[in-house]
């Protein structure tokens, strides 16, 4: 029915910043502790409920490793949602999600909802990027925030909520 909306969704982010982790949280409830890093990309699709529609996610995992990098438009390109995930333990993981910002900034579908996940919040005593500067930047940015733990499942199915709510309607 016209309720039913199919999302293509791109995760992007550092190596080991916790894409994959927070996609298997969302999929299938569950958490690894030794999560295999990624090759090249893989595919998964979830439906979730909002309101009066259904919404389809198809969710592109991609690697994040730079020599993947010439890939990651494949991903993006047509994709209506995109997670853009860092790690809040790490400094260069936040640059590197900046980057990744720009980039769908400047070649991604222009009214694509974007959000910026600070993974890995469970690690508080190791925190180096702040809640508040992450948030200062999305806010400038016209991304949403959240920091969100694979780990303990904090605000991992509020992200794809939170993004199914702002998806346009046909
Ligand atoms: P990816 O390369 O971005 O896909 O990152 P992975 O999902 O493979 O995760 C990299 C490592 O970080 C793995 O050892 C995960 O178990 C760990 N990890 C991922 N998310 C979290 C989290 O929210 N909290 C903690 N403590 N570790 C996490
Ligand atoms: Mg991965």
């Amino acid at each position: 029915g016209h309720n039913n909306l199919n999302a293509k969704l791109v995760l992007l982010g550092d190596m080991g910043a916790g894409k994959s982790s927070v996609v298997l949280r969302f999929v299938k409830g569950q958490f690894l502790e030794f999560q295999e890093s990624t090759i090249g990309a893989a595919f998964f699709s979830q439906t979730l409920a909002v309101n009066d529609a259904t919404v389809k996610f198809e969710i592109w995992d991609t690697a994040g490793q730079e020599r993947y990098h010439s890939l990651a438009p494949m991903y993006y390109r047509g994709a209506a949602a995109a997670i853009i995930v860092y790690d809040i333990t790490t400094q260069e993981s936040f640059s590197r999600a900046k980057k990744w910002v720009q980039e769908l900034q400047k070649q991604g579908n222009p009214n694509m909802v974007m959000a910026l996940a600070g993974n890995k919040a469970d690690l508080e005593e190791k925190r180096v990027v702040l809640a508040e500067e992450a948030r200062t930047y999305a806010e400038e940015n016209g991304l949403f925030f959240m920091e969100t733990s694979a780990k303990t499942a904090k605000n991992v199915n509020e992200i794809f909520y939170e993004i199914a709510k702002k998806l346009p309607r046909a």
